[in-house]
């Protein structure tokens, strides 16, 4: 199936339909809008949630909700171009509303995927679950996941590093912008005690500045391949254990 058939705002009534005979399933992708760096798009978070959401449901079936722009707060908050959600109950309501209203149009097993992982958002993933649990009579399955904890992943999750960078790069490469930073020969890391997350990385004045992990500059396309083959493998089979 290509995208176009599995993204959940674009269908017909005739393509939901066909969709949940197959596989009652809907996939949420969440995330925010937040500073990633000179080279990367605020919505980062959000755009490597829905397509590997989107890859997942290519394989497994079900339909893939629009992306959440808006996600949980964290210690970035006040770093430019970010808009990040202090009240945990403001999400909740939509996410609860949303997943009661599938489940009212039939639809059995709900993945909400996440590629936002600040604390409080991973926190708000397991509220989420409870108080769904805690639901009188709920027909609709829910999980949640967080891209940041995928097992055995071959590189550390991060935030617009070599981790979030790569991600993008396997499902977008054009969303990409390398070259917006200054080269490594030019402008290397210099991490202190090689901490790529140190306070350092939170002065306007870095080379990496709101970049925390390894540096992006240094991504290989084989990698990032891999990486996201691998998300893309664990998401299918975490979907399929919903049956
Ligand atoms: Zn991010």
């Amino acid at each position: 199936m290509s995208d176009e058939t599995l993204r959940f705002e674009r269908c017909l009534p005739a393509d939901f339909r066909r969709a949940m005979k197959r596989n009652p399933l809907v996939f949420l992708p969440l995330g925010a809008v937040e500073w990633h760096g000179e080279h990367l798009p605020v919505g980062l978070d959000s755009l490597t949630a829905h397509g590997l959401c989107l890859r997942a449901a290519s394989r497994v079936g079900g339909l893939v909700y629009p992306p959440l722009y808006y996600g949980m707060t964290g210690s970035i908050w006040h770093h430019p171009w970010t808009i990040l959600v202090e009240e945990e109950e403001i999400l909740l309501k939509l996410l609860e509303l949303t997943l009661s209203r599938l489940q009212d149009c039939g639809v059995r097993k709900a993945l909400v995927f996440t590629g936002h992982f600040a604390k409080k958002q991973l926190a708000l993933l397991e509220t989420l679950e409870r108080r769904w649990a805690e639901r009188e009579g709920s027909g609709l399955r829910l999980s949640t996941l967080s891209i940041s904890s995928m097992p055995d992943s071959p590189m550390a999750p991060d935030h617009g590093a070599i981790f979030e960078t790569s991600v993008l790069f396997a499902l977008k490469p054009n969303l990409v912008n390398l070259e917006r930073l200054p080269s490594v020969e030019e402008q290397p890391a210099e991490d202190p005690k090689g901490n790529s997350k140190g306070a350092h990385r939170r002065d306007p004045e870095n080379v990496l500045f709101g970049i925390l992990g390894d540096d992006p500059r240094l991504l290989d396309a084989t990698r990032a391949r891999q990486l996201a083959g691998q998300l893309e493998d664990w998401l299918s089979a975490e979907a399929l254990k919903l049956d």
